[in-house]
């Protein structure tokens, strides 16, 4: 998608360690339009899909899955990073975060996955695929059938599309920009 790749070359940062900072348009200050878009672009690449739910994690991944939502008429659902003590039901995984280094639990009330669902997943960047294995693992416990993933950024080199063909063969991805590499201030889009 142009009007992203563009964006991630005018305002996206190269960090060590290969992290992509764009917290000033999606990750932290958000550009609503661009998200908008981006939500546009994920219903037309899954138009064919029959998507009943959207599924993404707290918090990046909600504004432009939120915009596809809103535009397909169907739910959102986020998954949490903590129990909140109102939620007694839940289906649970754990995912290794790249940016932290570190394992944390994400889960889903029962009352909102469940069988019947056929869920697009959307999330900001795809990097090593773990999010999404966790994500995948949410719907194979809810019984809902996952039936594509899309990220606004994947970087090619952190083997996640690798890692979701091999895990979950078949499933359609689509990422709105695709970087191949992370230099010294340098960054490379496909
Ligand atoms: P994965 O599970 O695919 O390794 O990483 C996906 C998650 O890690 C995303 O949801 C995102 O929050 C975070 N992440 C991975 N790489 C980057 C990056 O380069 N920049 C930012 N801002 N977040 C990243």
């Amino acid at each position: 998608m142009e009007l992203l790749k563009e964006r991630i070359l005018r305002d996206g940062k190269s960090l060590p360690g290969g992290i992509l900072k764009v917290d000033s348009f999606i990750n932290h200050q958000m550009d609503s339009e661009l998200m908008f878009r981006c939500g546009e672009e994920f219903i037309r690449l899954f138009a064919d899909k029959r998507v009943t739910k959207i599924l993404t994690v707290e918090a990046s991944g909600i504004a432009p899955a939120v915009f596809a939502g809103y535009l397909a008429k169907v739910p959102v659902v986020f998954a949490k990073k903590a129990t909140p003590k109102t939620m007694d039901r839940h289906y649970v995984t754990t995912v290794h975060s790249f940016t932290k280094g570190r394992d944390y639990s994400v889960l889903v009330s029962k009352e909102y996955l469940g069988a019947g669902d056929r869920i697009l997943f959307i999330d900001d960047f795809l990097a090593c695929g773990n999010a999404a294995i966790g994500m995948a693992d949410l719907c194979k416990q809810a019984g809902a059938e996952l039936v594509g993933m899309g990220f606004l950024v994947e970087k090619s080199f952190q083997g996640g599309r690798e890692k979701i063909a091999e895990t979950l063969p078949g499933l359609k991805v689509e990422s709105l920009a695709i970087v191949t590499g992370l230099g010294d201030g340098t960054i490379t889009l496909a």
